[in-house]
């Protein structure tokens, strides 16, 4: 078995590249994971993904404990061989959507009591609980449960916060099981101010994690004050661990959290992005419904080898949009997937030559260029 390890191969600036071992594979890093929400992403079949290059994914304990429950994923075998990705899968505590998407939530010191959005059903979600489900579930990374403090927030209301989130991290880091190859990450709160940031990382350290995230952002400050929590928090993270900045972001903000020693991403702008019509790509941001690309024969994207790149044009993409075809969302996602999998290529090698500077400003410069060349 494969003890759960993460090695730094390349530094440049703050910036890491390395791989982290697991019980499942290796995640080359800083790594992208796409959101497999209810056990799928969306829209890809898992070859798909892993065509992209993703070398793990993300699942939300929420919706899977609600459908199609916890232990019935556990009778079929785990979720990675219910979705067929016998790759790493980290999995969210449920915390953020059961605060986000839940009816009638009720936080109290000792969890969260909530009603289904699916069907209005009364459920309970401890520390000690979230952490079982993900076992169910046979999660290679485990999340903490925590409390996605609100933004914005005063600082005694973080601060509040922060504390019962600590100690919930502390619930989950007892009731967790150690495996081999297996994570357990706690989450640094603390909201934008950067004592409770400090405070929150040494806290966490203290308790000792396999990684470290950094929550409670990308939640409506800014890209700004992202990146001013970043400066305060991740100079606080042990340098041997891996850092994890959840649900971001655009490939602006990827560049820019690598560059502040962030390793791991997870985000819904690619996916959810492919299901809207809206591209990303290595010439800027795309609305693939924009009348101006009804007769454009030219590839989405030239610099791209994904099959909507390769073997179809702009006007086409954009029929499939105006007519609402299936196969619109389909292939404009993996071509999302699949720019992110590219960006975060081009990060690792940027980072092994030391290169990371010139490359950050060439991507910013080329999604500049409207020259369809
Ligand atoms: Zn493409």
């Amino acid at each position: 078995m494969t003890a759960f390890a993460y090695r730094i191969d390349a530094t440049d600036e703050d910036a890491r590249a390395g791989v982290l071992h697991t019980a499942h594979g290796d995640v080359p890093t800083p790594a992208f994971m796409p959101v497999g929400t209810t056990g799928t992403v969306k829209a890809m079949t898992a070859d798909a993904v892993r065509a992209t290059g993703a070398s793990i994914v993300l699942g939300n304990t929420y919706h899977l404990m609600l459908r199609p429950g916890a232990e019935r994923v556990a009778r079929l075998g785990g979720l990675h061989r219910f979705m067929d990705w016998p790759g790493p899968i980290l999995t969210d505590s449920g915390g953020f959507q059961v605060m986000s998407l839940a009816k009638l939530r009720k936080l109290d010191a000792d969890g969260v009591t909530f009603q289904s959005h699916l069907d209005g059903s009364t459920h309970r979600l401890t520390p000690e609980h979230s952490v079982e489900i993900q076992r169910l579930l046979d999660a290679t990374i485990t999340m903490v449960l925590d409390e996605c403090t609100p933004f914005p927030a005063s600082p005694e209301e973080a601060r509040t916060s922060m504390q019962l989130s600590m100690r919930w991290a502390q619930r989950s880091r007892e009731a967790f099981q150690t495996r081999e190859g297996y994570g357990l990450f706690g989450i640094v709160q603390g909201s934008v101010y950067p004592e409770l940031r400090e405070e929150s990382a040494r806290a966490l350290i203290r308790i000792g994690f396999d990684g470290y995230a950094v929550g409670g952002l990308a939640i409506g400050e800014g890209q700004a004050t992202t990146f001013a929590v970043l400066d305060a928090t991740v100079p606080n993270l042990p340098l041997d661990k891996p850092r994890y900045l959840m649900g971001v972001g655009t490939p602006d903000d990827l560049i820019g959290a690598v560059q502040r020693g962030i390793d791991m991403f997870d985000c819904v702008i690619p996916t959810r992005g492919g299901r809207t019509a809206r591209a990303y790509t290595s010439r800027g941001v795309f609305n693939l419904r924009n009348a101006r690309f009804a007769d454009d024969p030219a590839p989405l994207d030239a610099s791209c080898r994904c099959p909507a790149c390769v073997r179809h044009s702009r006007a086409y993409l954009h029929h499939l949009f105006k007519a609402e075809e299936m196969l619109g969302p389909m292939l404009l996602t993996w071509h999302n997937v699949q720019y992110y999998q590219e960006l975060m290529r081009g990060l690792r090698a940027a980072i092994t030559e030391r290169q990371l500077e010139a490359f950050a400003a060439a991507t910013r410069a080329g999604w500049l260029r409207d020259d369809d060349e």
